[in-house]
């Protein structure tokens, strides 16, 4: 048995200091209280939950939705020296005797459990006369009919702890914070009156850029020619998207794979599976995407379209930079967005209270990609913690010595569209503004309009991106208007209270000019070596690459260039059971290095 915390932590993952809110978590923990605790994407839950199961007599039961994560977990457990198993429909049932075993002969210490499985009479018969000292609940908002993945079968798990001999400590953690929530977890998982953490919202490695920018497409190619050769993930919101990026990118050489549920079962297995062993870089995925995905080197992830709520945009976004180092998170938005998910929410939710709460979380969700102020500081005081400085890490903060005026720009559309009329759509101002002369133009008399081609300097895609940006401030309103004949709708553009004060130069328009970042990572060529041995070492035993060493643990090799026993153990990530797996592989590619470069 271990007597301290942090001795499981140096001894078993090679971690040299715990991250913050893991210390106090696991005190209360090993001290037999019942713990809440809610922690953003990536911040380290699952260490918070393992380090007191190894402290413990007897078993832990780690409850998770994730069942492709489930051998990734234990395979990383059982790496490190852990002995770990679980419980899914993924097990055969010979596979399924054998784990029972296990428990039988208590040959675990951790024991992740499906939640539909927890109830299975062998399962139940056998471990009510175990000591089970632990029942963990990760990803615990599936309890609630509030949070975003409602699981009915987290509704058992009170059954479950109820049939134990003795009540274990019920710890439960989330990166989901709303009130209504955090209540949901502590009443129906019944926690008896547990220690609350919320370690902080906060991912400082990730920066945050949102660019309002219609031409997304020549964005996203710009981005990706500097940066094709870090693993990232695009988002999109519906399947077509998903396939136009995919093919546009694969026509280009990027090494690229897409996943979305339209795709088969197998199909989706596999390109997960080559994303998460580095086979491919770049995945372009809807929100179908991601729960099963603890890859901790994903270098940057984008939203094409803007995402439903301010709570999924974070867990997106949290995929990136598990591992701690620099991340970039960039959204491209237009106004068309916020019709896509608008229409998403109307035809998915047909719960009129429910629809209406989807709603409102969409408004704050575009509310943010309005906000001018540091969006670090915005997303946090939606979670509802003070962050009392600018980040310098975002896009409002980063660019805000680089404001444009474009009032007078502003003031010509806003006029032109008052003189049209009628609301029109943004092509056809579009047109009016460059002094186009197509049929619908002349024959509408557009021509005679003292705006008409007051413009013509623009391209045609830059000026609508321009009308875009201004929907997207909020200075012209896009509103649905009946078609020709009162048949369909189509989206077109009316002016609000601010257009007028625009006009009038009572509002100045300023707007910040987005910047397209270079590539984050520096190529190192001993890291190379370094990730091809490892690749070596992963495809061998059949597991993902990160399970034999973190990305951040190889770099910290090729900056201290350990060769011996002593040196290696002092990298963070290499622990003692690994260093005896991995250690002199990696020392003796380190020499080898030296020895041809000094
Ligand atoms: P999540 O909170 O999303 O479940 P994980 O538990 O998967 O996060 O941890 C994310 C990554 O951070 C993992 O690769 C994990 O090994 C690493 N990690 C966790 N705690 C520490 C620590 N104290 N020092 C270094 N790395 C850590």
């Amino acid at each position: 048995m271990f007597s301290s915390p942090i001795e499981v932590l140096s001894n078993y993952y090679g971690y040299k200091s715990f991250r913050r809110g893991q210390e106090s978590i696991i005190e209360s923990i090993v001290n037999k209280k019942d713990v809440v605790a809610i922690m953003p994407t990536g911040g380290g839950k699952s260490i918070c939950y393992q380090i007191p199961a190894m402290m413990f007599d007897g078993l832990t039961i780690v409850v998770s939705p994730l069942i492709s994560l489930m051998k990734d977990q234990v395979d990383a457990l059982r790496e490190t020296g852990i002995p770990a198993s679980y419980i899914n429909s993924s097990l055969t049932p010979k596979q399924y005797g054998n784990v029972l075993n296990g428990i039988r002969n208590d040959e675990f210490k951790l024991l992740y459990v499906a939640p539909e499985r927890l109830l299975n009479e062998d399962f139940i018969n056998l471990v009510v006369d175990k000591n089970v000292s632990q029942v963990a609940i990760d990803e615990a908002h599936c309890v609630s009919q509030w949070g975003h993945d409602f699981r009915s079968s987290y509704r058992e798990i009170p059954r479950f702890i109820e049939v134990l001999r003795e009540k274990p400590v019920i710890t439960a953690f989330t990166a989901t914070a709303s009130n209504e929530v955090r209540e949901d977890i502590e009443k129906l998982l019944l926690l008896k009156n547990p220690d609350h953490f919320i370690t902080g919202f906060d991912r400082e490695n990730l920066k945050i850029n949102i660019v309002k920018n219609s031409d997304k497409r020549k964005y996203l190619l710009d981005y990706i020619s500097k940066h094709k050769d870090e693993s990232g993930i695009i988002y999109a919101a519906t399947r077509k998207e998903v396939e136009k990026i995919h093919d546009l990118l694969d026509k280009r050489g990027v090494s690229v794979s897409r996943y979305h549920a339209g795709l088969s079962n197998k199909e989706r297995t596999e390109n997960q599976n080559g994303f998460i062993k580095d086979d491919i870089s770049v995945m372009v995925a809807t929100n179908a995407f991601g729960m099963g995905i603890d890859k901790p080197n994903i270098r940057w992830v984008m939203h094409f379209n803007m995402p439903q709520s301010i709570e999924n945009y974070y867990q997106e976004i949290g995929r990136a930079g598990r591992d701690g180092d620099p991340s970039e998170c960039t959204l491209l938005f237009t106004a068309g967005d916020v019709h896509i998910q608008k229409y998403l929410i109307d035809i998915g939710v047909d719960e009129p209270k429910r629809k209406l709460h989807q709603h409102k979380k969409l408004q704050d969700m575009i509310d943010l990609v309005y906000s001018n102020s540091c969006y670090r500081k915005n997303l946090l005081a939606y979670f509802g913690e003070e962050y009392d400085h600018e980040c310098e890490n975002c896009s409002n903060c980063l660019t805000a010595g680089q404001v444009v005026d474009k009032t007078l720009e502003a003031q010509k559309v806003i006029s032109c569209v008052c003189r049209m009329k009628r609301p029109y759509g943004i092509t056809t101002i579009v047109d009016v503004l460059r002094g186009s002369k197509n049929k619908k133009t002349l024959s509408f008399g557009f021509d005679k309009l003292s705006t008409y081609s007051i413009m013509k300097d623009y391209s045609a895609e830059d000026l609508k991106s321009f009308v875009n940006t201004l929907v997207s401030h909020g200075y012209l309103d896009l509103v649905e208007s009946l078609g020709a004949g009162g048949r369909g709708s189509f989206p077109t553009i009316k002016l609000n209270e601010i257009s007028f004060e625009i006009l009038k130069g009572n509002v100045k328009v300023e707007f910040k000019e987005d910047l397209v970042t270079e590539a984050i990572e520096v190529k190192d060529e001993l890291f190379e070596i370094l990730r091809s041995l490892r690749k070596t070492i992963a495809e061998a035993q059949g597991v993902p690459p990160y399970i034999v060493f973190g990305d951040a643990t190889l770099k910290n090799m090729a900056a201290k260039l350990p060769t011996s026993e002593e040196k290696m153990l002092e990298i963070s990530g290499v622990g003692h059971v690994k260093y005896e797996k991995y250690g002199r592989q990696f020392e003796e590619a380190i020499r080898e290095y030296l020895a041809s470069n000094m």
